[in-house]
């Protein structure tokens, strides 16, 4: 059997997650796209091998202030990967210490 082809556009048809809102973990504030002002960190951990993509978390701060709340909920989520854990590029021990500084932020 042969095929006989032509260079055609195809459109392929997918579904993927595609982000609707992004909220800042700090005061809960909610907005339609990543506002320039704002900061996006990831948490993630490598305990199981290639599956550790999948233990990527994203955190959000509109805020300097809000940054920390979000590091403290990211310390939190992480709490049982000590030994992997990196928050926003920071050995898990670190981003806790951070987490834990009582400085006033008067920016
Ligand atoms: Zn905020």
């Amino acid at each position: 059997m042969s095929r006989e082809t032509e260079y055609k556009e195809v459109m392929h048809k997918y579904m993927e997650d595609v982000i609707v809102s992004v909220i800042c973990d700090g005061c809960g504030k909610t907005e339609s796209i990543l506002p320039k002002t704002w900061y996006e960190f990831s948490g993630h951990h490598s305990e199981w091998g290639n599956d550790s993509i999948d233990s990527y978390v994203y955190f959000h701060a509109c805020s300097p202030k809000c940054y920390k709340d979000a590091l403290i909920k990211a310390v939190k989520e992480f709490k049982n990967y000590k030994r992997s854990g990196k928050i926003d590029g920071m050995p898990y021990a670190f981003a806790k210490g951070l987490s834990e500084l009582n400085g006033e932020y008067n920016g």
